[in-house]
């Protein structure tokens, strides 16, 4: 029977464990997460306020309350003090990696440090509950804010920056979050891109949504259009980025409408250096680019200024590497091939990967099924060869040896009450605990 280990329980995890039952009859999946909660990005990256796609939660839940896999929480891979790659080898037939792409791209431009700017993922970790997160004040004394890209994330942190306290208030954001949303003073939200906007990575459906904010307006300079030549005949893009430009179009059409925020998207502007007023960001400099024709942009000598005391770049992800398996520094992924993880030299078969480890930060939850469906199938056909080697009858007891001490199923279900009871004395839905203790002190006070 064969042993599989999943270190990563987001939706490349969870489909990965999927495949595996339904293609195997007699598989074993333990499904490691680093964090005492399921889901991964799904629980920590989307809005709070994108129930649909958060709903998503019940099909992940029915992989892992499946009867031949089981949920590991609290269980660090291949880092400093967690259970290292060469020892989960021993404890499993195979392993598959689905660990996302945990850090930021960077943007490497002078300022990028000052208070004030801050990676999206860190304002989106801080409103999502993510026990790592810091609360550092993001919105305090701020009056306007920079977003730098134009992909879904942007969109996200854009929206969550608009939004007024009666729509947050029924999410499961934190209540600390909630608060402090709802006493922000922004009232300018710059969406800023550096090519154009045939060029953007947001998705239709998420920038329509921008046009349903209350009190917000959204607006679009005709002058950045007018430099996009795809603009002008959208007929020859892509489905995708042809409504894209649509709606952008119809947005630089209609004019202001003064409402109490905007949301102001911008295009063909790079950002340049981060400016300091009164030793924090005051305000983000912008070199005015133009189309070179082969899909990029070349700069003009021309800059512009745009106030901000809250600068959040959105620019991208990038996986980190893990101690004792390959990695790409260029692509910020692990070389693989069909799933099979490439070592430099023979010695470690049985380990895969799946996500974004696997193809890079790109694409939405469905793009992982196809995904881990290649892995899986090229982990089965390895089967016959994995299975020669013999592992323990139940890794757990492996683990407890070694210190550490799962937060196995019953104890995400104790976490799950703990936060039905928060929201429930704080007078709205399931309320999110937001920091390791409360988790950890939720998780073991199971029945
Ligand atoms: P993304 O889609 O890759 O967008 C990154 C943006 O940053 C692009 O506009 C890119 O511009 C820009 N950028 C990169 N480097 C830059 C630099 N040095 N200076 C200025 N701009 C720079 O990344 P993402 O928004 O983080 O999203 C990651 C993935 O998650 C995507 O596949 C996204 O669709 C998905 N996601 C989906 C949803 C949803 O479905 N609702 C929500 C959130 C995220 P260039 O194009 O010029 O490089």
């Amino acid at each position: 029977m064969l042993r599989v280990a999943v270190v990563g329980s987001g939706p490349s995890g969870c489909y990965t464990a999927q495949n595996l039952v339904q293609l195997d009859p007699t598989v074993r999946v333990d499904v490691l997460d680093r964090l005492p909660c399921p889901y991964g990005l799904v629980r920590y990256g989307v809005a709070p306020d994108h129930e649909k796609i958060k709903s998503l939660q019940g099909n992940l839940r029915t992989v892992l309350e499946h009867e031949r896999v089981r949920f590991l929480g609290g269980v660090r891979v291949g880092v400093t003090g967690g259970v290292p790659v060469e020892r989960l080898r021993e404890l499993y037939h195979a392993v598959v990696y689905c660990v996302g792409a945990a850090a930021d791209r960077r943007l490497g431009i002078p300022g990028e440090e000052l208070p004030g700017s801050w990676s999206a993922t860190e304002f989106v970790s801080w409103y999502s509950a993510h026990p790592d997160a810091v609360d550092a004040g993001f919105v305090r004394d701020a009056r306007s804010a920079v977003v730098i890209g134009v992909g879904n994330v942007a969109v996200d942190v854009a929206r969550m920056l608009a939004r007024g306290a009666a729509e947050l208030r029924p999410t499961d954001m934190p209540q600390q979050a909630l608060t402090a949303l709802a006493a922000s003073r922004i009232r300018e939200v710059h969406v800023m891109g550096r090519r154009g906007p045939s060029q953007a990575r947001f998705t239709t459906k998420e920038l329509r949504e921008l046009a349903g904010l209350p009190e917000t307006e959204v607006r679009v300079e005709p002058a950045d259009l007018a430099l996009d030549p795809a603009c002008a005949d959208p007929s020859a893009l892509p489905a995708a980025q042809r409504r894209n430009v649509e709606v952008l179009r119809g947005w630089s059409d209609a004019g202001g409408r003064g409402a109490e925020r905007s949301i102001r998207l911008r295009f063909f502007l790079r950002p340049v250096e981060l400016l300091a007023e009164g030793g924090r960001v005051g305000a983000v400099l912008f070199e005015r680019t133009e189309p070179d024709g082969r899909g990029g942009v070349r700069g003009t000598g021309r800059y512009e200024t745009v106030e901000a005391q809250l600068v959040l770049r959105s620019v991208g992800y990038r996986g980190v590497p893990l101690d004792g398996l390959p990695f790409d520094e260029e692509s910020g992924t692990v070389p693989h091939e069909a799933g099979r993880v490439l070592h430099s030299c023979f010695g470690a078969p049985g380990d895969y990967v799946a996500g974004w480890i696997k193809r890079g930060p790109t694409g939405v939850i469905g793009t992982n099924r196809p995904d881990a469906k290649e892995t899986v199938a090229s982990l089965l056909a390895d089967a016959p060869a994995l299975l020669r080697r013999e592992v323990p009858e139940d890794p757990v007891a492996a683990l407890r040896s070694a210190g550490i001490e799962p937060v196995e199923w019953r104890g995400w279900q104790a976490i799950e009450r703990a936060e039905a009871a928060l929201g429930a004395r704080l007078g709205r839905s399931v309320v999110k605990l937001a920091d390791w203790n409360s988790l950890l002190a939720a998780a073991r006070s199971g029945p």
